[in-house]
């Protein structure tokens, strides 16, 4: 456990990996008679232990979840046994996996809307939808300190993974509009220049899109433009470069600024 703030504390979800970097943070927000935790990590039994140590069972209010990734929900069994049954807020889309996730965590998954607030002592949190590395993602604004948590919008260090490329700038573009001063990451550490790495992500992205589009100097397969614009990759980073290649080609194609031909499979500038 480490104290962020006077507000905010981190449990890390012991979860290391090439993904999660050194796992995944977990926050404990508020200093009151009942806390916000904000997600459970993986589901390896030292975060619980680690929770357990600190925080006494009757002093959780509610769980928040940034989104229904495996390593942020799969510690709320666990989190249930220890504080017992607290409600869980996500944003709950209306598809399988979420009636899956909610019939797995006891149906204790309540929805969200955007924009909502949810209050504890000297806390006010408000759910800010923020889609692209996952449809049902959420970011925690946390109004007393100006700081965002960012779930995996923003990585410590690195840079995310993608489901919907247009979703996820349009979302880094909202919290750049929040102008936060601290953003607290669901990976890798916490940063102080705010604007400054929101700024970085987004021309992080720009630039990538620019490189995608600069490669098609030649007409090109998915494969080749990735090898133009990342050269050579580990295999395990190999298939998200071909994902996230696919998904800036994609909205290339949106903007109509490049075209895609079915029989040869090649991507080329639009005419
Ligand atoms: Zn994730």
């Amino acid at each position: 456990m480490s104290r962020l703030s006077s507000l905010v504390s981190l449990y890390p979800g012991f979860n290391p990996s090439i993904f999660t970097l050194e796992g995944t943070n977990t926050y404990i927000i508020g200093t009151g008679q009942k806390k916000i935790l904000i997600d459970t990590g993986e589901g390896i039994p030292a975060w619980i232990e680690n929770l357990s140590r600190n925080i006494a069972r009757n002093e959780l209010q509610c769980i928040l979840i940034t989104h229904s990734h495996p390593d942020h929900i799969g510690g709320i069994n666990d989190a249930f046994n220890y504080f017992g049954r607290v409600p869980v807020y996500k944003r709950v889309m209306d598809n399988e996996e979420d009636r899956e996730i909610n019939e797995k965590f006891q149906n204790q998954i309540y929805s969200l809307s955007d924009n909502e607030i949810i209050r504890t002592e000297g806390v006010t949190l408000q759910a800010v939808f923020t889609p692209g590395h996952k449809n049902d993602h959420v970011c925690y604004f946390l109004q007393e300190e100006n700081a965002v948590f960012t779930g995996d919008l923003i990585m410590g260090r690195g840079s995310t993974i993608l489901d919907v490329y247009y979703d996820y700038m349009n979302s880094l573009y909202r919290v750049q509009n929040i102008a936060p001063r601290i953003l607290y990451t669901g990976h890798g550490e916490t940063n102080i220049f705010a604007a400054e790495k929101i700024t970085e992500n987004i021309e992080h992205r720009n630039q990538r899109e620019r490189q995608v589009f600069n490669a098609l100097d030649s007409q090109k397969t998915t494969e080749e433009i990735v090898a133009t614009v990342y050269g050579q990759l580990d295999e395990k980073v190999r298939s998200s470069a071909i994902f996230n290649t696919n998904q800036y080609l994609q909205a290339l194609k949106i903007k109509n600024l490049v075209e895609y031909s079915e029989s040869e499979l090649k991507w080329k500038r639009a005419e």
